[in-house]
């Protein structure tokens, strides 16, 4: 029933003090109605005091009660949406952590018999050289930095993710390989940039894609090794490379 989700959507929205208000509201107005029912049979010559003293009961009895349950109600929905976000994104960047991905990604393999799109594998090149020039907390500065540059490269649809240490993600649904080399090469562009200004200095900071198209029945995790491997295969060419299953292709 939409409607009533509607309505519990708008409670959910509401400030504690409101919902306690609305459920003490609904008590006034059941218990009145009872009253209405019981005394119209009974006692009629009463009936308009009574109305007014269940009123207040019901007010005195059913907000605190209900403004006390529900604020530990918040609690528990407030601790379950964080439990939500830290299990499901990278603490560090800010992207969907590897175990998001490979929920995502395996659902929408899962859902379609045609190839379902691309896979990309990124790592930094060299990355240990910044940690152990600039020390660790630049390292994850410059890691935030670079996943910040991979989102702003891909589609509002694609699924990026940190995948662990200085290795990176993105699956394109629905793309073929020229789509998701432009992207690869857009990703790549907007790496590099980060590096001209780590601690006032400019660095390297370029990385290897590989980059594994999804064939019809093939299973996430083949075609997530295909992509690891073609990454190790860029990494061999020398980095700063994307390379795919078709013949080599440089960015820089
Ligand atoms: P390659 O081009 O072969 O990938 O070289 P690399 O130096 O990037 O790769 P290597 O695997 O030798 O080193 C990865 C480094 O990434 C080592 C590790 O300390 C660093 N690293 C992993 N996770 C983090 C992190 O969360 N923060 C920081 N600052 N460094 C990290
Ligand atoms: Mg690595
Ligand atoms: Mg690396």
């Amino acid at each position: 029933m939409s409607w009533l989700q509607t309505i519990f959507d708008r409670f959910d929205a509401m400030r504690i003090w409101q919902q306690a208000s609305c459920v003490t509201l609904m008590c006034v107005v059941a218990a009145d109605a009872l009253t209405l029912v019981l005394y119209s049979v009974f006692f009629t010559e009463r009936l308009l005091l009574d109305l007014v003293l269940t009123a207040v009961i019901t007010i005195t009895v059913a907000y605190p009660i209900s403004y006390l349950f529900l604020t530990k109600t918040a609690v528990v929905a407030k601790l379950a949406k964080e439990l939500d976000m830290a299990a499901t994104t990278d603490f560090l960047t800010g992207l969907r952590n590897r175990r998001d991905f490979m929920r995502i990604v395996s659902e929408l393999i899962d859902s379609g018999s045609s190839s379902a799109g691309a896979v990309l594998f990124i790592d930094v090149d060299h990355f240990k050289q910044i940690n152990d020039r600039f020390g660790h907390a630049e390292g994850d500065r410059v890691l935030r930095l670079m996943a910040e540059a991979i989102k702003q490269s891909v589609r509002g649809e694609d699924i990026a993710a940190r995948m662990g240490g200085e290795e990176f993600a993105v699956f394109m649904p629905g793309a073929a390989l020229p789509l998701a080399r432009l992207i690869s090469e857009r990703i790549a562009l907007s790496c590099r940039l980060v590096g001209s200004n780590v601690q006032a200095q400019t660095v390297s900071t370029t990385v290897s894609i590989g980059i594994a198209m999804h064939q019809p029945g093939q299973s996430l995790d083949a075609v997530i090794n295909e992509a690891d491997m073609l990454l190790y295969k860029a990494k061999q060419h020398g980095r700063d490379c994307v390379m795919h299953q078709q013949p080599l292709e440089f960015v820089a």
